[in-house]
C-alpha cells in the first residue's frame, strides 16, 4: 500500500507523535476530546525526511494526497480553498515531534488574494477584518517563505499609524489597511521582482515548503544541538482552517497555562490581547490583560476555558501550555504541550502532582529534564549583600535565577564578551530568535518590552537563565549604548544585577552565595536515589570540591587529579627540580621533599571523604608544563639548584615536545622515571593508613595508571606500586587493602581489553581522551573547526560534551565486555566530561558501568539522569 503521508485531525491521537509532531498529535487528541478544534489536517514528519530525500521537493504522491485532505476539509467547512466569494482559509504551523519554540514559523490567513479579500470583506461585512487579514497574511508569507526583512513591513506599518497619527494597529480603519496591503505589495515586487503570489494552491505548497526548509535553518539546528534532538526526525506540517480573533471586541487570542511556569504554583496563569490574531500576544505589540480579566470581558469564554484547561490537564495529567482563540464570542482552543517550566516548577509540579495522586514517583523523576538542574545547583544572591544592594528598577520576574554581570546591548557582543569570559548580562528592547546565541551567553536577560510569554520569558525559561522582561522604564540612549533607569544610566559595560524571582534590577554587582538541595528538590532526589543502580561519584581534586560534591550527594571520587597539586607556588619550585635533575639520585631527593606535601592533600581528601571510595590518578601530564618560562622563574631555579641559566634552558630544550598530548605522559612517565610513582604510592598509601587508623574509616585506596596501552606498560609500573604499597605496609604493620586499576583512554587499550584487565582491578573510561584519540582531533582545537561540521550536518553535536555512542561508545562497550570477560568482578566507571551528561550516563547504564563520575555541579545531575536510565531500560 501507498504510504499516509496526511492525516486529518479525526484520524490522530496524542501517541502519534513521532509521525504528526507534537502540535498535530495534540490537536488530534483535542479533536478526539471532542473539544472545539478548528479541523484540519497535518503532513507527517515522514513526508518532510521525504522532502530532503527529494532533493528539496514534494513528490508527486505527497500532493496528491495534501490535495485531497484539503477537498474533505472544504466539505467539512463547507467553503471552498481559493473561493472568491467565501474562501476557506487557513493557517500552515511546524510541528516537530519536541516543540521548538520560535524556532519555526507559522502563516496566517493563507487563501486570500486581491479578489478574494473583496470577497471576504463583503461576506463577514467587515471590511476592515478583510483587509487586516491580507496584510497580515502578505507580510508573514513575504517574511516566512520569502525571507524579505520583517523590519521593511513594521516600517510601512509604523508609517501609516503616524501619518494618521494614532497608536495601535487597531486604530486603523479600513481604508488604512488598504494602503498598507498596497505598499506591502510594493515591497514584496520590489525584493523579489515579481508580483505577490495570487494562486491559493501555490501559496499552500510554497508555505509547506517553507516550513520544512524551516527545519534546517541555523537557528533550528543551533537550537537542536543545545537540546539534543537529532536532524533526522524532521518537522510535521499542519493545516487548519483559520478562525479569528480579528474581528472585533468580542473576539481575540491568547496563550495560558495550567500552573504557574516559573513557580509551579497551581493556578491558571494566562494573558490575552481582545481584537487581535496569532502572535500579537507574544509579540508585544500591545500590553495583554491577564486571563482573569476575561471573567469580566466574555464571563462566558472565561467559563468554558477554565473547564477545558481543566480537562486537558488531567487527560495529559502534566501542566498544560494553551493557545486559545475567541472568533465573536466563540472559544477555539489552538494548542496544546506540556509545559515549558523552570527548574524549580518543574520540581514543584512533579511532587504536587504526585501528592495529588495523579502520577507516580517513578513519573515524576521521568518527567524532570536532568540537564535543567543545573538552574538550581548555581548560587543565589547572599541576604546581606542583596539588601545593601541599589535597585534601580523592577519589571516581570520572567524567569527565576541570581544574575550578575556586564551590561550589553546586542547578541553579537553579548556573545564575544562571553567567550572572553566576562560575565554578562543581555540587555534588550525585546529579543527575537536571531539573538538566541546571545541570550545563551548570558548570565541573566532584561527587556524592556515584552510580557511573561514573550520570546525572552519563554527562552530563558527553557534555558534556566534568569530574566527580568517589560521593564517599560527603561530608556535606551539614541546610539544604544546606554540607558537610564531609576535615575541612573548604566553604559555598555557596567555591571548590574537581577532577580529573576523578584523582576528587581540591581546596580552594580551582587555576590552570591552556593546552592543547596532541599525541599522539592530533595524528595525528587530522594526518589531517584531510590530508583538508581547506577553509583555516581564525583571528579575532585580539593578537599573543598569534594565536600562541596558530597553535599550534594556524590558516592565517592571517581578521579582525584594529582598533578594540579604541583601548581602550588610552594611545590612547583620542587617539582622543576625533580623534572630538571639529570640523575636518579636527585631526582629522589626532590621528590621526597613533596612526599610531605602530597600525603597531606590525601589525607585532607580521605578525612573528608569520610571512608567513600577515591580513586586516585597518578601523574599525567607532559613534564614540560611544569616547566618555567619566563626569564625571572628560570633564573630563580637556576639558583635554586646552584646551575647556570644555559644548563636549564638546554633541559628545557630536551624536554620540548612537537606533540605534548601524545607525548611524554601518563604511564610513559613512570616508565622512564618510576621514582615518581614511588612517591606517589608512598603518598597515597600513607595517607589512607593514617586516616584509617586515627579515624577509623574503612579505607581502600584505589590507584589509578593513566594512559596505558599495553598490559605490560601497566604490569611494569603496577610492580613499582605494588613493592612501595607493600613496604609501607610493613612498616605501619598495616593490612589494609589496596586496589590498582587503570584509564581506558586510548583505543589500543580498549581493543586489548582483555589482557588489560589480567593486571588492572578497575577500569575507568576517560571518555576526554578517548574521544580525542579515537576522532583524531584535540579537545583545545576542536572549537576551530566544529562550527563547520555542524553547519553542514556532518556531526551533530560536540563529541566532547556528548559522548559519540556509534564509535567511542564502541570502544567502551567492547573494553567492558572483554574486561568482565577476564575479570568478572572488575569495577566499571566512567570519568570524562560525559560522566554528567543525561544522554551518556543512560549509555553508561545499558553498558553495564557500575558509576560515573563528574564534576560536582552536576552530580544531582547524574543522579537524576540514572534514575532515569533505569527507568527507561525497564
Ligand atoms: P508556534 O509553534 O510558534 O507557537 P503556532 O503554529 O502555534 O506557532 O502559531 C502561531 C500563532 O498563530 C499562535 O498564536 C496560534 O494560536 C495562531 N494560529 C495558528 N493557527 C491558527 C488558526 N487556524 N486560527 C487562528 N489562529 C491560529
Ligand atoms: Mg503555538
Ligand atoms: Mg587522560
Amino acid at each position: 500500500m501507498a504510504t499516509k503521508w496526511v492525516y486529518k485531525f479525526s484520524e490522530g491521537n496524542a501517541e502519534m507523535r513521532n509521525l504528526l509532531g507534537g502540535k498535530g498529535a495534540n490537536l488530534a487528541e483535542m479533536t478526539g476530546l471532542n473539544l472545539p478544534i478548528p479541523q484540519g489536517f497535518t503532513v507527517t514528519t515522514e513526508a518532510c525526511t521525504n522532502y530532503y530525500d527529494c532533493g528539496g521537493k514534494i513528490s508527486d504522491e505527497v500532493a496528491s494526497q495534501v490535495i485531497e485532505a484539503m477537498k474533505d476539509l472544504e466539505e467539512i467547512q463547507g467553503k471552498k480553498f481559493g473561493d472568491l466569494e467565501d474562501p476557506l482559509l487557513v493557517s500552515v504551523r511546524s510541528g516537530a515531534r519536541v516543540s521548538m519554540p520560535g524556532m519555526m514559523d507559522t502563516i496566517l490567513n493563507l487563501g486570500l488574494n486581491d479578489e478574494a479579500v473583496e470577497g471576504f470583506a463583503k461576506k463577514t461585512g467587515n471590511p476592515r477584518f478583510a483587509y487586516d487579514s491580507y496584510r497580515r497574511f502578505i507580510q508573514m508569507f513575504s517574511d516566512v517563505v520569502k525571507e524579505v526583512d520583517k523590519a521593511k513591513f513594521e516600517d510601512v506599518l509604523d508609517d501609516i499609524k503616524a501619518e494618521k497619527g494614532v497608536k495601535f494597529d487597531t486604530d486603523l480603519d479600513a481604508d488604512d489597511l488598504k494602503e498598507v496591503i498596497k505598499r506591502y505589495k510594493g515591497i514584496y515586487r520590489k525584493a523579489l521582482n515579481e508580483e505577490f503570489p495570487q494562486d491559493p494552491k501555490d501559496q499552500l505548497f510554497e508555505a509547506i515548503k517553507a516550513v520544512f526548509r524551516s527545519w534546517d535553518n541555523p537557528r533550528a539546528i543551533y537550537y537542536r544541538r543545545m537540546n539534543d534532538i537529532p536532524g533526522d526526525w524532521g518537522t510535521a506540517v499542519n493545516v487548519q482552517t483559520m478562525v479569528f480573533g480579528n474581528m472585533g471586541d468580542t473576539s481575540g487570542t491568547g496563550v495560558a497555562f495550567t500552573r504557574n511556569p516559573s513557580t509551579g504554583e497551581k493556578q491558571i496563569y494566562g494573558e490575552y490581547l481582545i481584537n487581535a490574531q496569532g502572535e500579537d500576544v507574544v509579540a508585544g505589540v500591545r500590553t495583554p490583560q491577564p486571563i482573569t480579566k476575561l471573567a469580566e470581558d466574555l464571563p462566558e469564554c472565561y467559563e468554558q476555558f477554565m473547564s477545558i484547561a481543566h480537562t486537558l490537564e488531567e487527560h495529559y495529567r502534566d501542566m498544560q501550555d494553551m493557545e486559545f482563540t475567541i472568533q465573536e464570542g466563540k472559544l477555539y482552543f489552538l494548542q496544546t504541550r506540556n509545559g515549558k517550566r523552570t527548574a524549580p516548577a518543574a520540581l514543584r509540579i512533579a511532587c504536587e502532582l504526585v501528592d495529588e495522586g495523579k502520577i507516580t514517583k517513578e513519573e515524576a523523576v521521568s518527567r524532570i529534564d536532568a540537564k535543567a538542574l543545573d538552574q538550581l545547583l548555581h548560587p543565589n544572591f547572599d541576604e546581606a549583600a542583596l539588601k545593601a544592594a541599589l535597585p534601580i528598577g523592577e519589571a516581570l520576574p520572567a524567569s527565576p535565577g541570581a544574575a550578575a554581570g556586564k551590561v550589553y546591548f546586542d547578541a553579537e557582543m553579548a556573545k564575544l564578551h562571553h567567550e572572553a569570559g566576562l560575565k554578562v548580562i543581555l540587555v534588550r528592547l525585546e529579543t527575537s530568535p536571531e539573538d538566541i546565541e546571545g541570550m545563551h551567553a548570558a548570565e541573566g536577560i532584561l527587556t524592556a518590552r515584552g510580557g511573561m510569554t514573550s520570546h525572552a520569558a519563554v527562552v530563558a525559561r527553557g534555558m534556566g537563565t534568569a530574566c527580568v522582561a517589560g521593564c517599560g522604564d527603561i530608556k535606551f540612549a539614541e546610539d544604544g549604548k546606554s540607558f537610564t533607569l531609576g535615575g541612573k544610566t548604566v553604559k555598555e559595560g557596567d555591571y548590574i544585577s537581577l532577580d529573576g524571582s523578584t523582576g528587581k534590577i540591581y546596580l552594580g554587582e551582587i555576590r552570591t552565595v552556593p546552592a543547596s538541595i532541599s525541599g522539592n528538590f530533595d524528595r525528587i532526589m530522594t526518589w531517584a536515589d531510590e530508583i538508581r543502580t547506577l553509583q555516581v561519584r564525583t571528579n575532585a581534586d580539593t578537599p573543598a570540591d569534594a565536600l562541596n560534591a558530597v553535599k550534594f550527594g556524590a558516592q565517592g571520587i571517581g578521579l582525584c587529579r594529582t598533578e594540579h597539586m604541583f601548581f602550588d607556588a610552594e611545590r612547583i619550585p620542587k617539582i622543576r627540580r625533580m623534572i630538571l635533575s639529570t640523575t636518579k639520585e636527585a631526582r629522589e631527593i626532590a621528590l621526597n621533599q613533596l612526599i610531605p606535601y602530597q600525603k597531606k592533600d590525601f589525607k585532607d581528601l580521605y578525612e573528608v571523604m569520610e571512608g567513600r571510595p577515591v580513586t586516585i590518578r597518578f601523574l599525567d601530564p607532559p613534564l614540560h608544563e611544569f616547566l618555567p618560562n619566563t626569564m625571572e622563574e628560570i633564573t630563580a631555579l637556576a639558583k635554586d639548584m646552584g646551575v647556570t641559566v644555559e644548563e636549564i634552558n638546554m633541559r628545557r630544550a630536551a624536554l620540548h615536545e612537537f606533540n605534548p598530548m601524545m607525548g611524554h605522559r601518563g604511564c610513559r612517565l613512570a616508565v622512564t622515571y618510576p621514582e615518581i610513582a614511588k612517591m606517589q604510592t608512598r603518598a597515597v598509601m600513607e595517607a589512607a593508613i593514617e586516616v584509617k587508623q586515627e579515624k577509623g574509616y574503612d579505607i581502600v585506596p584505589e590507584i589509578m595508571i593513566p594512559l596505558v596501552g599495553e598490559k605490560k606498560e601497566l604490569a611494569y609500573v603496577k610492580e613499582v606500586v605494588v613493592q612501595t604499597a607493600e613496604k609501607v605496609k610493613a612498616y605501619y604493620e598495616s593490612d589494609i587493602k589496596y586496589k590498582v586499576g587503570t584509564m581506558i583512554e586510548i583505543p589500543r587499550a580498549a581493543l586489548l581489553a582483555d589482557e588489560i584487565a589480567e593486571e588492572a582491578e578497575f577500569f575507568s573510561f576517560g571518555t576526554n581522551d578517548l574521544t580525542q584519540m579515537t576522532f583524531g582531533f584535540s579537545r583545545d582545537d576542536a572549537g576551530k573547526f566544529l562550527e563547520s561540521y555542524y553547519e553542514n550536518k556532518i556531526y551533530e553535536s560536540d563529541p566532547f560534551a556528548k559522548l559519540d555512542q556509534k564509535g567511542v561508545g564502541q570502544l567502551i562497550e567492547m573494553a567492558a565486555k572483554k574486561g568482565k570477560a577476564t575479570r568478572p568482578d572488575i569495577h566499571l566507571g566512567i570519568c570524562g566530561e560525559h560522566g554528567g551528561d543525561p544522554s551518556s550516563v543512560e549509555f553508561c547504564y545499558r553498558a553495564g558501568l557500575d558509576y560515573v563520575s563528574c564534576s560536582p555541579f552536576r552530580v544531582p545531575i547524574a543522579r537524576l539522569a540514572a534514575a532515569q536510565a533505569a527507568i527507561a531500560n525497564r
